[in-house]
């Protein structure tokens, strides 16, 4: 690590022109620091006249969004390399392509993606997707079989788990997800009009002791190699194309933790557009398109499972008849507890979503956080009795 130190927008655009075959020599380029992510610095370097150029992305040793005064390890550049690569060759075509990993700078260079928009962007400004669901559940349904107990040899696996661990990445997510928003901590922030709300979370111990039982299950439960942050901030997208970025978080958790994070973003999304959306017809159009996405990406992820299970599964244990179908509906219990703990979590807690605190007007913006807290908790307190998941969105439908 003796070589590291942040790159200035003149080394790296020095850098980029250095690496063989990426551009002319004597091309014109610029650099432009695009990064409005927490941690890490994003360069697009382009030669003028070019469309595509290419992404540097630089790991910080400090959280960008707090300070130096929060030492974060550059070893979350490695896993997120090596994550992209394993994404890549399972799920080909769904994330950005890794051109080089310099382990020195904890720099890694990328596929430029500047002409798809963070799928956040997109949902805040209603824009529907029509490839999304189908890719995101190929994406789950490959990147998590394949990588699981249920693929890879029983000893290799176990490598596989010490390759990606990530003990500073877990660490924030079982502080910021699983355990502060839960109590009065300093690290939460949340709009002042919703403190009774807040206040009564903190008192539901039967809610808090499922909260307890799914953050167990975070860090004991090494089923895949899971993306550990797939919010819509972590997808790019244009009209026919989903790229997943970003898995600095990846780690071996639970199968539910991935496919929660995206229930969680689309559930805040249609909780965000009581505020943004004030035409009824029009919104309801756009949260039922949320949630039929939701029940894509679910029903698509379980076939596309299934199949991988039927065409792959070799141990006698896994083959016993009715057991994958015991697994997959635990996915899916799983999948909504995470979910309702990452949506408590960004209403209550550090690191707020954009879907909501555009909503300029606070009391409009209340309204549609009791409405996220309130499917969050349901989702958390009902997830045992889910078998479909066509109940979990009946269940959004009576709480809207
Ligand atoms: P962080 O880990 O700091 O959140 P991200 O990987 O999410 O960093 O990147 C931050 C932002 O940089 C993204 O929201 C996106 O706007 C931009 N970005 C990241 N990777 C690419 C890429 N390959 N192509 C184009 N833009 C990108
Ligand atoms: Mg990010
Ligand atoms: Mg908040
Ligand atoms: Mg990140």
């Amino acid at each position: 690590m003796s070589n590291y130190h942040p790159l200035t927008e003149a080394e790296a655009v020095q850098y980029a022109r250095s690496i063989p075959g990426l551009f002319s020599d004597g091309a014109v380029l610029t650099s432009r620091e695009i990064g409005d992510g927490n941690l890490n610095l994003v360069f697009h370097i382009r030669e003028e006249g070019r469309e595509k150029g290419v992404i540097l992305k630089q790991a910080l040793p400090y959280a960008r969004v707090v300070g130096e005064s929060w030492p974060l390890t550059l070893d979350r550049a490695r896993i997120e390399s090596e994550a992209l690569q394993v994404q890549a060759k399972l799920a080909e075509g769904l994330v950005p392509r890794v051109y080089k990993y310099d382990p020195d700078l904890a720099l890694t260079v990328m596929e430029d993606l500047t002409d798809h928009i963070v799928m956040r962007k997109g949902l805040i400004a209603r824009q529907q997707y029509p490839y999304f669901a189908e890719h995101m559940a190929r994406f789950l349904a490959r990147t998590l079989f394949f990588t699981s107990d249920f693929y890879v040899d029983r000893q290799e696996k176990k490598e596989w788990v010490r390759r990606f661990l990530n003990p500073q990445m877990c660490d924030i997510t079982e502080g910021l997800v699983f355990t502060d928003p839960y109590y009065d901590a300093e690290t939460n922030s949340f709009n002042p009009l919703i403190r009774t709300e807040v206040e009564a979370i903190w008192r539901d111990d039967a809610l808090k002791r499922e909260i307890a039982e799914l953050k167990e299950a975070f860090m004991t439960q090494a089923q895949a190699l899971v993306h550990g942050d797939l919010h819509t901030g972590s997808v790019m997208v244009t009209e026919t194309s989903t790229k997943v970025i970003d898995p600095e978080f990846a780690y071996y958790g639970p199968m539910g933790f991935d496919i929660g994070a995206l229930f969680a973003n689309l559930l805040l999304s249609y909780a965000s557009h009581e505020g943004h959306t004030a035409d009824e017809e029009i919104r309801i159009a756009y949260q039922e398109w949320l949630l039929e996405t939701i029940e894509t990406i679910w029903n698509g992820f379980e076939e596309q499972f299934s199949a991988l299970w039927q065409e792959h599964v070799t141990d006698e244990m896994w083959r016993v008849p009715g057991y994958r179908e015991r697994f997959l509906t635990r996915v899916l219990q799983d999948s909504a507890g995470f979910a309702g703990c990452k949506m408590l979590r960004r209403v209550i807690g550090l690191a707020p979503v954009a879907d909501l605190e555009t909503i300029e007007d606070p009391q409009v913006r209340a309204e549609a956080e009791m409405l996220a807290l309130h499917i969050g908790q349901a989702l958390i307190n009902r997830r045992k009795t889910l078998e479909k998941i066509g109940q979990l969105t009946a269940w959004v439908r009576e709480i809207a």
